[in-house]
């Protein structure tokens, strides 16, 4: 362990609740109290019927990679050490697809449509990020190298 620090995200008002959610090991999404349609990235309008109406509505954790990436390269010290690391677009259950990374597999052996849940990892007082796992069969192994 170290005292170094990931670069965060910095919380806006839009985006106070997500993170009060998530340092309750609670993902929450705003979802339309109109049409349903769950909005991500958070807005002020919905997309789909531009009603203001929204709440804080729980996310089921589950869902399937939509993307990935491996970086072999640092683009923020803080990365050097960790290298390579991937950065993964899943797509919720719910519809929102979300950038973040696949924990607790190999960078090799995350997949395309690999089902992943939810879990949260306490960064600082303030911020707690919301990683994803493989699920199901042989989606309990743990890697502890991360
Ligand atoms: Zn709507």
């Amino acid at each position: 362990m170290t005292n170094e620090q990931p670069p965060l995200p910095s919380i806006t008002p839009l985006y106070e609740p997500y993170y009060r959610y998530t340092r309750q090991h609670e993902l929450r999404m705003q979802r339309c109290r109109d049409c349903g349609h769950v909005r991500y990235p958070f807005a002020a309008l919905c997309p789909v019927c531009h009603s203001e109406g929204a709440e804080w509505s729980r996310m089921s954790g589950r869902g399937a990679v939509a993307s990935f990436a491996i970086c072999h390269q640092a683009f923020h010290p803080w990365f050097q050490s960790r290298l390579p690391y991937n950065v993964a677009l899943v797509d919720l259950e719910e519809g929102p697809r979300v950038p973040t990374n696949i924990v607790g597999v190999r960078n090799e052996d995350i997949r395309i449509g690999m089902s992943v849940e939810a879990e949260f990892e306490d960064v600082t007082d303030e911020i707690t990020l919301v990683k994803f796992r493989p699920r199901g069969p042989g989606g309990k192994q743990d890697n502890p190298a991360h």
